[in-house]
Order: C-alpha cells, then sequence, then structure tokens
C-alpha cells in the first residue's frame, strides 16, 4: 500500500518497522460536547485507512487517545456543574456511540490524558534535565524550541517564521496558536484560578499539563520511541505536530514517526462549519433530518482524503441512493451465487481496481467508482464467478466500511395512522416546496418517535431508535 507522507512530501509504501504489526497513532477528540461531521471526515477515513491495511493483510496496531484536560474541557464543565471527570466521561461515552454508528472499529488503546499525569511529568523533567525546556517564575514550563534544530521540519516553516519566533523570544501559554505567533510553547500550566480543583503537584508547583505534551507522552508509552504512522486532521499539522516532534525526539532520542498522514478539512456549504452559522452538523443533527450515520459515511469517503470535501445536504440524499443501488447489485450478484461455491483464492475480481484505488493513496472516491463499475461487469457471472466476485466487492466493502441497506420491508400497518397522517402531510407540504411546514412536520414525526427519509418520488417511516 502507498500513502502520501506530509513530512517527505511523496508518497511512500507502507511498511511496519517491526516486521509484523503496523503500528500507528491518531489524535483523538477533545471531549466538550459532540464531534461534528468535520471531526468524523478525520476518524472515518483513519478507520478506512486501518481496514485497507488489515484487508491487505497486515496486524495493526491502533492507538487514538482522549483529550480530557485542557482549556475547553475545564470550562465547560465549569458551565455545567460538573466534575471534569463526569463531564468527560459523558462526553467520551456519546463519542464511542457516534462511532459505533458510523462503523467505526475500536482502536486498540484508547488512552485519556487525565490518567497519564506521571508520564507527561516524567517527560518534562527529562527535557529539563537536557536543556530543552525551561520553567518560568509563575511555575510553568515551556519548550525552547531554539534548542532543537529540526524544528519547522513538517510544516515547513520558513526561515522568516523561525526568525521572528527566536528574535522575539516569545513564549505562548495557550495551546492553539497560529505560525505568525511561533514561540516557546507551554509544557505545564501553572495553577490559575479558573482551573478550580483541576490540579496535579509537580516538581514546578501545582498545575496541569499543556495540550500538545499527552500524545508524546501516550506514544512514549505504547508505541515506545520510534512507530509507523502518525495521523490527524490538517490543522494539526503546525502548532501540534510540530511541537509533538520536538518534545519526543528531544525527550526520548532518534526518530518519531515514521510517516505522517493528514486528512483535509472538511467544509459546509463552501465554507468554514461555525455555529453562528447554523451549519455545524452533529451526526444527531443529520438524524433528525432523516439521515443514517452510514449515508455520512458515504458521503465523508465520497472525496479523496487530500482534496477539501464541501458537505451538502443534498449529497446525503445523493449517498441514499447510491447506497441502495450497491444493495441492489449486490443482491443480484447473491442471488446469482452458488451458495455452495468453495473458493481458494482471495483475490478481487470484478473488483480489482476498486482495490487498486485504495492501496494507491486510499482513493476512496475511486474505489466507490470501482465499486459501481464492478457490478456492472460482474452482472452476468453466475454460480461459482458469482459467488468469487460477491467476495471481493464483500472485501472492498469491508475495507470501506459501509454497511448496505437491507430491503426496505414497508409494514405501513406497523406505523400508527397518526402518524401516517402527519407524514403524509409533511409529504405534501414538501412537494409544495413549503419547506418551513415540512421541517415543522419532521419536527413533531421525530418528536413522536418517527425518522422520515425521503427519496425521489416518496418516503418511508422508521421508528427512530431510542436515546
Ligand atoms: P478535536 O476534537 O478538536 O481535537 O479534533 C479531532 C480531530 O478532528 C482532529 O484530528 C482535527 O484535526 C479534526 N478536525 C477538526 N475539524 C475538522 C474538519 N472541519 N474537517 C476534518 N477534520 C477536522
Ligand atoms: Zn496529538
Amino acid at each position: 500500500m502507498r500513502l502520501f507522507d506530509t513530512l517527505s512530501r511523496t508518497e511512500r509504501d507502507l511498511r511496519p518497522i517491526d516486521g509484523s504489526t503496523y503500528r500507528f497513532y491518531c489524535c483523538g477528540p477533545t471531549v466538550y460536547g459532540p464531534a461534528h461531521i468535520g471531526n468524523f471526515r478525520t476518524f472515518v477515513l483513519q478507520d478506512v485507512f486501518r481496514r485497507t491495511l488489515e484487508t491487505g493483510g497486515f496486524r495493526t496496531l491502533h492507538v487514538r487517545n482522549i483529550t480530557d484536560v485542557d482549556d475547553k474541557t475545564i470550562r465547560d464543565s465549569q458551565k455545567a456543574g460538573k466534575s471534569l471527570t463526569e463531564f468527560t466521561a459523558g462526553w467520551t461515552a456519546k463519542f464511542h456511540a457516534d462511532c459505533e454508528k458510523l462503523g467505526l472499529l475500536p482502536p486498540h488503546i484508547e488512552p485519556g490524558a487525565v490518567e497519564h499525569i506521571p508520564q507527561q511529568i516524567a517527560m518534562i523533567e527529562k527535557l529539563v534535565e537536557k536543556g530543552n525546556a525551561y520553567a518560568s517564575e509563575d511555575g510553568s514550563v515551556y519548550f525552547k524550541i531554539s534548542s532543537f534544530p529540526g524544528y519547522g521540519r513538517l510544516s515547513r516553516l520558513d526561515q522568516r517564521e523561525l526568525d521572528i519566533g527566536k528574535t522575539q523570544n516569545a513564549r505562548s501559554n495557550s495551546d492553539e496558536y497560529e505560525k505568525d505567533s511561533l514561540s516557546d510553547f507551554v509544557l505545564w500550566k501553572s495553577r490559575r484560578p479558573d482551573d478550580g480543583d483541576n490540579f496535579w503537584q509537580s516538581p514546578w508547583g501545582e498545575g496541569r499539563p499543556g495540550w500538545h505534551l499527552e500524545c508524546s507522552a501516550m506514544i512514549q508509552e505504547y508505541l515506545g520511541n520510534s512507530f509507523d504512522l502518525h495521523s490527524g486532521g490538517i490543522d494539526l499539522v503546525f502548532p501540534h505536530h510540530e511541537n509533538e516532534i520536538a518534545q519526543s525526539e528531544c525527550a526520548c532520542g532518534g526518530h518519531f514517526a515514521e510517516h505522517w498522514f493528514h486528512i483535509t478539512h472538511l467544509l459546509v456549504d463552501g465554507g468554514k462549519m461555525s455555529k453562528s452559522l447554523g451549519n455545524l452538523y452533529t451526526l444527531d443533527d443529520l438524524a433528525l433530518k432523516g439521515h443514517t450515520a452510514m449515508e455520512v459515511r458515504y458521503v465523508l469517503i465520497g472525496a479523496h482524503y487530500r482534496k477539501q470535501l464541501n458537505f451538502t445536504l443534498d449529497s446525503l440524499t445523493g449517498a441514499r441512493e447510491a447506497l441502495a443501488k450497491l444493495a441492489k447489485g449486490a443482491r443480484h450478484l447473491a442471488a446469482n451465487a452458488d451458495p455452495d461455491a468453495r473458493l481458494t483464492s482471495a483475490d478481487f475480481g470484478p473488483f480489482q481496481a476498486a482495490w487498486d484505488s485504495l492501496a494507491n493513496d486510499l482513493n476512496t472516491p475511486c474505489a466507490l467508482g470501482g465499486l459501481f463499475t464492478g457490478l456492472r461487469d460482474a452482472s452476468a457471472l453466475t454460480g461459482v464467478e458469482a459467488a468469487a466476485a460477491l467476495a471481493g466487492f464483500n472485501r472492498v466493502l469491508r475495507a470501506l466500511g459501509l454497511t448496505l441497506p437491507e430491503e426496505a420491508v414497508h409494514d405501513s400497518s406497523a406505523i400508527p395512522e397518526s402518524i401516517q397522517a402527519i407524514a403524509e402531510a409533511r409529504w405534501q407540504a414538501r412537494l409544495a416546496k413549503n419547506w418551513a411546514e415540512s421541517d415543522t412536520l419532521r419536527a413533531r414525526l421525530a418528536e413522536e418517535g418517527w425518522l422520515v427519509k425521503d427519496g425521489k418520488e416518496s418516503y418511508s417511516l422508521e421508528p427512530l431508535p431510542a436515546a
């Protein structure tokens, strides 16, 4: 399998360093609210990456952390009147439930930052000892970027930016900042009144770790000094991953990640998602609009991970139709296949091109295209040949992590008449392009526990999963 590597800016072959297990780390969610579909673009692509490795015969070790202490989690736990632990546990559970709906394989190890404070303190101690970090007057500890000559390699900071950082000898106490304010970054934040109960003892006094440090410490704990691949959304290249390299290579010596895999951001309606624009979608928001998590997954893999993906609600309707078409094709192939066929080879048959697309820089849109072409090419096959083709289809489908819809069974007798009446009124409002009325009626159906799904020519109703 080949994949583009952010550090070398080239496509490179993937081979496990230890010769057997491909070990990789993904920066996980900050658990202070529900993850949005942008976050899930990154997590879904990482999942397709893992599934592709496994389908290709690799063993994998997938580590993804939970950021359960930072400015945002502390601030919002206080607003909610909950302890940090209780607050983040609730959002972690929500994240897991959403991941399951999207068909994401759980990572093999999922460490949380709060549980790894001693490891983080130990790493800072090493950095101070080696002269890569220093304590400030208030008991915070900073990483000295001028002590690491490799600083800026990943994000290709140019000399100008590096010079700004050094001449100003600036320090940044906040976890997130832009290249223009390049500076020594914080490893340990001394206790502040608004931290509430959230502080720990350290050799530099009470405080808490800075955000960049947790990944370095957990990688060291679970993957050692060197490992195969590190991944996150493109926004993490600078400063987060740049800082991780600096911390880890200075503290542990050697070479940190062999390969860097970054996923480009999801845009909505051509722009950034934001709450104020009302276009920041979670899975629940989309479920209320009648869309399943699998439809969301289909849309998220519908663009190459290095290209921007512009999300629209219409694309979800397209995804529904595409999934139904794939399901129909698969049923046709299954009906023609010899159910007792003994398949000896594990090749992809008419789905070879789909598989090759995945193995070639994880080209998911081409792989989806290849599924349709393969189904068309296989449509006249029968017996053992159809069975072999179906096996190839299913292997690519599993690598993409898609589950196809069952054939819809419309048992309208199970739907109360009052619900059917609202649904019918809504359909009529929709036909009349009376969107406000149609949305109101959809919300009413949702309150009654029903999800309405629109097709081109009709609609169907499904009971909503219990909250
Ligand atoms: P966070 O929960 O903010 O720490 O982010 C979790 C992951 O989602 C990180 O890998 C981010 O880079 C990624 N991410 C954030 N916003 C987007 C977006 N709009 N599109 C794709 N990935 C994103
Ligand atoms: Zn990280």
